[in-house]
């Protein structure tokens, strides 16, 4: 977990992934695909500075 950088709008977000039901925390400004742990269903693709949620948001963790 040290990749991240501090900025003001750095966020987690909880998702939920649409296939398999999983709920899975994710940062919300993901530089690369972030795949559900259990189902590997693509949850949250990189579209050039802001990340696109394929899975469902359940919350955001601040
Ligand atoms: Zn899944």
């Amino acid at each position: 977990m040290k990749r991240i950088a501090v900025t003001t709008e750095s966020k987690f977000i909880k998702l939920l992934c649409r296939k398999c039901k999983n709920e899975q925390v994710t940062f919300s400004k993901a530089s690369s695909v972030v795949k559900c742990l259990n189902c590997e269903e693509v949850l949250v693709v990189p579209t050039g500075g802001k990340a696109e949620m394929k899975g469902k948001k359940i919350q955001t963790l601040t």
